[in-house]
Order: C-alpha cells, then sequence, then structure tokens
C-alpha cells in the first residue's frame, strides 16, 4: 500500500473524480475489490469539456456521409468517420492530462489496468491488482469480441438493437463472470442477468424497488456501495455487509475517508433512483444530435 505523503497527493490531484479515486483505485489497491470499471471520456472531470472537443473534430466530416447515396462510398465514408472518432479520441482524451493522472497512479499504487475500446470514442479502464485478475479480464474481453462477431453475423431484421450491439448482456455465464471481477455479490449479478436475458430493463427495476422501499421506511445507502451497481433489492444483505467492509477498510486507512464514502454511497443510491430519467435524458440528446 501507498505511504501517507503519496496517499494525500493521490488525494489531492484534482484530475481524478474523488468517486473514482475511492471506488476504482482505493478499494482496489486495498484488496477489497479484485478490479474496478470507469467509462472514459464519461468519468473524467472534465468529460463535457472533452466530450465536446471530439464532437468539434467529428462534425464537419459528417456533412458528406448524410449526402452520399451511393452504398459502397457511404461505407468507406462511414470507415474514414470511425478512423476521424478514433484519432480525436486518442488526441482529446489519451492526450490529455487526467487520462495521464490516471496512468500515473495505477503505477503509484502498484495497480494494473486494461483499457478496452467499445466504441471509436468510449473506452473502459478496468483497474486491478493482481495478475491473475488480468488473465480472467482478457479471457472476458475476447469473449465478448467473438459475441460481437457473431452476432454481426446473425442480424436479423426486427431485432431487438441491443441484442447485437451488446450480445455480451445476454450471456449470463459472462455477466456472471464480470460481476464476481468487479465485486459485486452473487445475487445481485444472478438478478442483474436473468433480467436482461427475459428483457427486463434492470435500471427501472432497480430505481422502482428503491422508490417502493423508501415508502415502506429508510433504506441502507451501504447497500448502493459502487455507482452504477444495481443490487438485487434495496434490502440486499450481501450488498450491506460488503458497503460497510468498504468503508471500514477506508477508514482504516485515513479516518476521514469515512465520511467521504458516506457521501459517495448516498449519491449512487440517489443516481439509482433516477437513472431510467438519466437514460432518457441522454438517448434524446444523442437523436438530437443526430
Ligand atoms: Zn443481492
Amino acid at each position: 500500500m501507498v505511504g501517507e505523503v503519496w496517499l494525500n497527493k493521490f488525494l489531492e490531484d484534482s484530475h481524478i473524480l474523488p468517486r473514482i479515486k475511492i471506488e476504482n483505485f482505493l478499494l482496489v489497491s486495498l484488496g477489497l475489490r479484485p478490479c474496478s470499471l470507469m467509462t472514459l471520456p464519461a468519468e473524467l472531470p472534465d468529460a463535457n469539456a472533452i466530450g465536446s472537443a471530439i464532437d468539434e473534430q467529428v462534425f464537419p466530416k459528417l456533412g458528406g456521409l448524410r449526402s452520399e447515396q451511393d452504398p459502397k462510398k457511404k461505407l468507406r465514408l462511414i470507415d474514414a468517420l470511425k478512423k476521424e472518432m478514433r484519432i480525436a479520441y486518442e488526441e482529446n482524451v489519451k492526450g490529455s492530462e487526467q487520462y495521464k493522472s490516471h496512468k500515473f497512479w495505477i503505477k503509484q499504487l502498484e495497480l494494473r489496468s486494461i483499457t478496452m475500446s467499445v466504441r471509436p470514442t468510449v473506452e473502459e479502464l478496468y483497474i486491478f491488482r493482481d495478475n491473475d485478475i488480468g488473465k480472467r479480464l482478457s479471457q472476458l474481453m475476447k469473449d465478448r469480441e467473438r459475441y460481437r462477431v457473431e452476432a454481426r453475423a446473425s442480424v436479423k431484421p426486427g431485432m431487438d438493437k441491443a441484442r447485437f450491439v451488446y450480445p455480451e448482456e445476454f450471456r449470463a455465464s459472462w455477466l456472471k463472470e464480470v460481476g464476481k471481477i468487479l465485486g459485486y455479490p452473487d445475487c445481485c449479478v444472478e438478478a442483474y442477468s436473468s433480467d436482461r436475458g427475459d428483457g427486463r430493463n434492470v435500471e427501472a427495476r432497480a430505481s422502482q424497488q428503491l422508490k417502493e422501499a423508501e415508502e415502506r421506511g429508510a433504506v441502507d445507502p451501504f447497500t448502493y456501495s459502487i455507482g452504477y451497481f444495481f443490487p438485487c433489492s434495496p434490502s440486499c444483505g450481501e450488498a450491506q455487509t460488503k458497503g460497510a467492509s468498504y468503508r471500514k477498510g477506508l477508514v482504516e486507512l485515513l479516518p476521514s475517508l469515512g465520511e467521504l464514502y458516506d457521501e459517495f454511497v448516498a449519491k449512487n443510491m440517489e443516481r439509482v433512483k433516477h437513472q431510467p430519467e438519466i437514460i432518457e435524458q441522454y438517448n434524446a440528446r444523442a437523436e438530437s444530435l443526430l
């Protein structure tokens, strides 16, 4: 583990979101979670500015694509556009001080990482400590790639778009292994994967459960131990225990981290409650940009 001087420097670094420092770096470094996952550039402090810079770089190239009628030329233009998006991502995300800070602290805290491209301008950053997790992650990423290739080859008209864009979300064994690696309780991972498999909306289910539970009485925010984690129920004992053990580990490292963590679990819980609206707003914005 890192010394106190370094820990203070880490906590002062404004290039990493405070929630990410705790959930994605320190909990992994403390051995309380095997691995963490963050989305780039969405979870960088300047995500909006970086996103706009990428849009500005890519937008001028969109005009020609809309007016092109020849399908072959259109495909070539799409390929060229993807390349442009990739370049814009490299320059604005990988070239940013914020990204470099993440990489610097991964090294300083003796952690490891894997980045995986999800779309031309979106990447996932997995942070972990043990080599064994790296091997399991690499296998998962290979499997995901294979599912996507297979899904693209079997697209049928009228098929639910998510099933070929994110086919891994419908593979229970894949979801369970990811859930395990991210340190989520088995019961919650089970609920998540069976919801996805049955076409139920996980975010809507979790939000509804939380609203109903709050009407019955106070909900323990520690159930929402990690951002974007959806527990099987607001009263899941496994999830509560995880949250409480994370807090304990953080307090042992530095007492002031306890209150900070309290703030994050409360925010995580609020986010789960409003996640369906957040997704709706995001989709509306994406539509308006098309
Ligand atoms: Zn659970």
